[in-house]
C-alpha cells in the first residue's frame, strides 16, 4: 500500500488547478467532461466530447460499454453459433 504525502503546496496547488477550472466552466469558453474534468474547445464540437466519455476513466458510461461488452463476450462463448 502506497501512501501519499499531502502537503500545503500540494493542497494550494490543487486548490489554484480548481479554481481555473471553475472559471473555465463560468466563462463558457469549454466544453468540460463533467467526471473528469477534461476540456475541449467549444469548436472542436461535441462528437470529440462524446468520444472522450466513451473512453473516460471517470465517466459511468465508459464502466458501462466496458460491462455490456464482457457480458457479449461471455454470451457468445455460452451460445456458439447463435449469432445475431
Ligand atoms: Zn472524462
Amino acid at each position: 500500500m502506497t501512501i501519499k504525502r499531502v502537503t500545503t503546496k500540494c493542497l494550494m496547488d490543487e486548490i489554484t488547478r480548481l479554481r481555473r477550472w471553475v472559471h473555465g466552466l463560468q466563462t463558457g469558453l469549454y466544453v468540460n467532461c463533467v467526471y473528469c474534468g477534461h476540456q475541449y474547445a467549444p469548436k472542436a464540437g461535441r462528437d470529440v466530447l462524446t468520444a472522450h466519455i466513451k473512453q473516460c476513466p471517470e465517466h459511468p458510461l465508459a464502466a458501462a460499454l466496458e460491462r455490456i461488452k464482457e457480458l457479449e463476450d461471455e454470451n457468445r462463448t455460452l451460445r456458439p453459433g447463435c449469432e445475431e
